[in-house]
């Protein structure tokens, strides 16, 4: 029989799964003063602290611009570690890394780029990215910022017309920030060419802000605020021809335009790419700030004694079944998602092979699933833990509010999973005779429909009735949103009506039973090819997220008589006594996710009794952690 320490430490592998030196790096460096939480500080003194911790790490090379040539994964660890401690540093990091940084080093083409490259790294060129207006957000194909070239001087001029067109939103723009890759509509010789990328000095080296441009700074915000987020405005700024990011569009001497890409939106989306690897990053700050939150939690309610069998507070609230329904799912998942997260880490360094389609849905479905599901344990965790739940010090309000801003950021969670659905029906065009047999199948009776795909004959704990059942929400999804498309533009209507007005229901289930069926694909491979004494525990967890997957759809499976009432009640009899059993480990599970004891400064892991025992001020100060 294996110690739960020695299963733990084997469970963690298999979750951190690459870069370890640089987690346990990052994770060594937050043992300085420097990373003790504060509370009661002004919001200037929050953003200040935010640049200084992320100045340490980059100091102490823990990311670097050029991982994403050479080891992309460590950028996305280094995310998810730093996720962990404080969610305004890994925001000010994921625009500096990979939105500026990753950006240049993508697009650019020239000595300028290359120069400020290499000032990445040691932040001595801080760097925004200025995507957004406020006009236009998710449709920001149609911005209004544009830069208009002057074949005479052989310079940008970029202008924000109006107060829609301001870039808005722009991280590390109200006070640290250099420079700013401007999106902004290309016009050379009065022909609009597009949305293409410039690198815009905005301030130079003291910081002053250059001529033309001003900068608003948006102030308080309901979270993260050591982020110092801004709105930009252009007036007449001149930039030089080197500005463009050219590595596909260029100007040439006679004032030309020329690019590579031939469709004006292709240019856009190939401008933007580094939103891909920005999903990826704000995932993994989704899944760092997961384990965390419930690891807190569960160790918390492992001690916090309320009413037992005879009335006294003797029993651990982790011992009730309400506790172990609301929390235990989120735990399962929170490990599957982060194995799934390890599988399409691999897919974008190329490691495991996938078609270019496939990798950008799963880019796409991991952020926004990922952020759900963060929200989700962020928002359970605070509840059941009560009033500790809501002092700051205990971390949930900022695991709260730091998964918002992981939902509404580089896409919104529900477009990028219209965006999801499109690309799968996009995938199925020229696969009609299955779309229209998934179809036929969707509408047979029950009998056969429970026979064929339910549980009927199957076994429930059997991976291929798992399979089969998750499949087949997916497979009768896609196939009926096909038909009504088609049969919507049969009479008449636009497809965009359809889409937009009648099937938002139908578009966001598809795209979360795609992911599904992904993870537990993911999962089965894990359990296979695991160390055989976590191979058992493994399979609970990837039981219980099948389980919860189809109890929180009971009413899908029921109304389409995939499943029966009895059958429905099966699958939550059988959740329930997975919950039970996962609870059994859930402190190993929750060891597997390696916060180190000086990360774990928050009352609720320590001793509240000993913490409130004086006038604490809500702060966790040396002198303050007197456990
Ligand atoms: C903390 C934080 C930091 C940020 N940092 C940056 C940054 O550094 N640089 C930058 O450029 N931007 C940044 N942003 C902006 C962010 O990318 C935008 O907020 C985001 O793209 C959404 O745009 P919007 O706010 O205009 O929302 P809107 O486009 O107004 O969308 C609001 C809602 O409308 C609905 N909606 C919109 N379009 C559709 C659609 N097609 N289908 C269905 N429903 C739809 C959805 O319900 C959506 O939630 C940041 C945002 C936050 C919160």
């Amino acid at each position: 029989m294996k110690s739960n320490k020695s299963l733990a430490q084997k469970i963690q592998k298999v979750l951190d799964h690459d870069n370890f030196e640089t987690r346990e790096g990052l994770k060594d460096l937050f043992k300085k003063d420097l990373f003790v939480p504060k509370y009661s500080i002004s919001i200037n003194d929050e953003r200040e602290l935010a640049l200084l911790r992320l100045k340490k790490i980059a100091k102490e090379k823990l990311i670097s611009v050029m991982d994403f040539e050479n080891n992309p994964s460590r950028i996305f660890s280094a995310h998810e570690i730093v996720g962990q401690m404080d969610g305004s540093v890994a925001t000010k990091m994921t625009v500096q890394f990979n939105l500026f940084g990753g950006t240049l080093l993508n697009l650019g083409n020239n000595l300028l780029h290359e120069q400020k490259l290499k000032d990445i790294d040691s932040l001595a060129s801080v760097g925004c990215f200025g995507l957004t207006e406020l006009g236009y957000g998710n449709n920001a194909a149609e911005m209004q910022t544009t830069a208009n070239y002057n074949s005479l001087t052989k310079e940008f001029v970029l202008n924000t017309p109006s107060t829609l067109s301001r870039k808005y939103w722009i991280t590390n723009g109200a006070l640290h920030a250099h420079y700013c890759i401007v999106f902004a509509k290309l016009i050379a010789n009065n022909e609009d060419e597009g949305i293409h990328a410039f690198l815009v000095p905005i301030r130079d080296k003291n910081l002053e802000i250059k001529k033309g441009v001003s900068i608003w700074d948006m102030g308080h915000k309901i979270g993260i605020n050591g982020i110092d987020n801004a709105s930009i405005g252009f007036n007449n700024v001149k930039i030089t021809k080197e500005a463009l990011l050219g590595k596909t569009s260029s100007i040439n001497e006679k004032g030309e335009f020329k690019s590579t890409i031939n469709k004006k939106r292709d240019r856009f989306l190939n401008v933007a790419d580094r939103l891909l690897s920005g999903r990826l990053c704000i995932a993994s700050m989704m899944i760092g700030a997961s384990k965390y939150t419930l690891d807190l939690a569960i160790n918390y309610a492992n001690k916090r004694l309320a009413v037992g069998q005879t009335g006294k507070s003797d029993t651990p609230i982790f011992n009730f079944q309400f506790y172990q329904r609301s929390i235990i799912p989120l735990l399962a998942k929170t490990v599957c998602y982060n194995l799934t997260m390890n599988y399409i880490k691999d897919i974008f360094e190329n490691k495991t092979q996938v078609d270019k389609v496939e990798k950008i849905i799963l880019c796409c479905s991991a952020k926004a699933t990922l952020a759900w599901h963060n929200e989700e344990v962020a928002s359970m965790c605070r509840e059941r833990s009560g009033g500790q739940g809501y002092l700051s010090a205990n971390r949930m309000g900022e695991a709260i509010l730091g998964s918002h801003s992981g939902i509404t950021a580089e896409g919104d969670n529900a477009v990028l999973m219209q965006k999801v659905s499109k690309e799968l029906l996009g995938l199925e065009k020229n696969n009609t005779t299955r779309v229209l047999i998934n179809y036929l199948s969707s509408k047979l009776p029950s009998f056969f429909k429970q026979s064929l795909f339910g549980l009927k004959f199957g076994d429930i704990l059997k991976s291929s009735t798992q399979h089969r059942l998750l499949n087949f929400k997916k497979n009768t999804l896609l196939s009926n949103l096909a038909i009504s498309l088609k049969n919507a533009k049969k009479k008449g209507n636009t497809i965009y009506e359809d889409w937009m007005y009648n099937q938002s229901d139908e578009i966001q289930l598809l795209a979360s039973s795609y992911f599904d069926c992904q993870v537990l694909s993911v999962c089965d491979r894990y359990e296979k090819k695991v160390d055989p004494d976590i191979q058992p525990i493994i399979k609970d967890i990837k039981t219980l997220y099948f389980l919860s997957s189809v109890e929180s759809n009971i009413s899908w499976y029921l109304t389409n008589e995939v499943i029966s009432s009895k059958e429905a009640k099966t699958i939550i009899k059988l959740s329930k006594k997975y919950c039970h059993i996962i609870s059994k480990k859930a402190l190993t599970i929750c060891k597997a996710f390696g916060i180190p004891d000086h990360m774990k400064l928050a009352p609720m892991y320590n001793d509240i009794e000993a913490f409130n025992s004086f006038d604490n001020r809500g702060e966790l100060s040396e002198e303050n952690r007197n456990w």
